[in-house]
């Protein structure tokens, strides 16, 4: 078996997933699981990034049976029944399960990526740390004021919850981490814009929710910009309908794409470039072909499908272990897939949250500790959870962040030392 991606899904499949027939080859173009949930936190300074991905290899360290490699896979051969690596290597499969995720998507905007990055891998996550630590120091160093004002403004365009949390966590770390520190700026008067196209944000979770929210944000400083389609993002700053935003520092939360996974196949993709799986996961025509996560549709019928969230692609990976178990058994298939929602979660800053359990609803202090408890819990190893939660409470208790290093320096265009 081929397991392309060990994020969320191609782990708990290869976990689940223990036949004495069976030989488990995990490919990842990285050489760590990534834990998302928690990546915001990355980029705003609360959390190392060791703290929230692990080595794939060595969480397969006591399992013979699965190989791990790091290779980028480029196409699918379904005829031949091989994967396309990178470096031209093609490897061999009797069963081949693609859980290769999504990107940010940019509504056909590529070029505002530049400029904004959006948050999905580690290395967007230190880009955007270090840009935002680097907007303030630049700022502490520039005489012009209007230039000054543009380093201390920070957008973030999106208001899901990746947004939100992005927007809730920079504005604390202006206006109560940073602004003892330094001199010349008053960091408190940086503006934090939450800027999103449609009426409220949050739009998955029910209008209360969304409105405190966005109450909650505004106590932090944040300004929520609602109604608002982005026309333009350039390093210089921002454009809206009929206004210009002069900003330094912007961050993309809006989109996202799935992998390429249904043109490896060349199978059928819905708008978002998801591959459409038939109810076990596999796709037309290829019973030995399983796409599973984010860059799987999956219907739950009249015209929904199953959210592109962690637990969802971790149901996914535990019920393909079961049918792939079933197969090598000659036991008879499981049924189709269901899926089980759980709830959906966002923080806002570090001590307010929003749950939606269905018939629970929560929000305030007490949400942020069953979101902070939760999240811990689903962390891979002791050493994690203690760790973080070690930092969350130094942050809470003395309002300092630790990872607030700025490495790898982009250099200004305009300077060529
Ligand atoms: C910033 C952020 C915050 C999020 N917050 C939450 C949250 O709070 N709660 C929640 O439930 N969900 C959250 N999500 C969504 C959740 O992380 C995804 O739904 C989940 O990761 C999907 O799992 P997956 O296995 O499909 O893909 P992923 O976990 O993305 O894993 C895909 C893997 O495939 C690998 N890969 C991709 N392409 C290739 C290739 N060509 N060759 C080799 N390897 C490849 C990648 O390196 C990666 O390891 C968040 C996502 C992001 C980006």
């Amino acid at each position: 078996m081929v397991i392309v991606g060990g994020g969320f899904g191609g782990l708990q499949l290869a976990r689940d997933l223990r036949h004495p027939d069976a030989r488990i080859t995990l490919i990842d173009q990285r050489n760590h699981h990534l834990f998302q949930p928690l990546l915001y936190q990355v980029a705003t300074t609360i959390l190392p990034t060791s703290e929230i991905a692990w080595p794939i290899r060595r969480l397969f360290r006591r399992r013979p049976d699965v190989t791990t490699l790091l290779a980028r896979v480029t196409g699918v051969d379904a005829a031949s029944r091989e994967v396309l690596l990178e470096d031209g290597q093609r490897l061999a499969y009797d069963t081949l399960v693609l859980a290769t995720g999504a990107r940010h998507s940019y509504f056909g905007n590529d070029q505002w990526e530049q400029a904004a990055p959006g948050l999905k891998a580690l290395e967007d996550a230190t880009t955007i740390r270090r840009r935002l630590l680097l907007a303030f120091e630049e700022a502490e160093l520039e005489a012009d004021p209007a230039r000054r004002q543009a380093l201390l403004t920070f957008a973030v365009v999106g208001g899901g919850p990746t947004g939100v949390e992005l927007a809730g966590i920079i504005a604390e770390l202006a206006k109560r981490t940073l602004w003892p520190e330094f001199r010349h700026i008053d960091t408190r008067q940086a503006r934090v814009l939450l800027i999103e196209a449609g009426k409220r944000v949050l739009p998955v979770f029910p209008e209360d929710l969304s409105a405190y929210a966005q109450q909650a944000l505004e106590r932090l400083g944040v300004t929520v910009m609602t109604g608002s389609p982005v026309t333009a993002i350039t390093r210089e700053g921002i454009d809206l309908a009929g206004e210009h935003i002069p900003c330094r520092t912007t961050v993309w939360a809006a989109g996202v794409a799935a992998s390429p996974a249904a043109k490896w196949l060349g199978v059928e993709a819905d708008r978002a470039g998801r591959a459409i799986v038939r109810p076990d996961l596999t796709v037309p025509g290829h019973d030995d072909v399983f796409v599973i996560g984010d860059t799987a549709s999956v219907s739950l019928g009249e015209g929904k499908i199953v959210p592109g969230i962690a637990p969802a692609a971790k149901q996914q990976g535990g019920y393909v272990a079961k049918v792939l178990q079933a197969r090598l058994s000659g036991r008879p298939a499981p049924g189709p897939f269901r899926y089980r929602h759980l709830g959906n979660l966002a923080t806002i800053g570090q001590k307010a949250a929003v749950i939606d359990f269905g018939r629970l609803k929560m929000k305030g202090a007490l949400a942020w500790w069953i979101w902070g408890i939760a999240h811990i819990y689903f962390l891979i190893g002791t050493r994690s959870r203690a760790a973080v939660a070690w930092s969350w409470l130094w942050s809470f208790l003395s309002g300092q962040n630790s990872a607030r290093l700025i490495t790898q320096r982009e250099v200004p265009a305009s300077r060529t030392d």
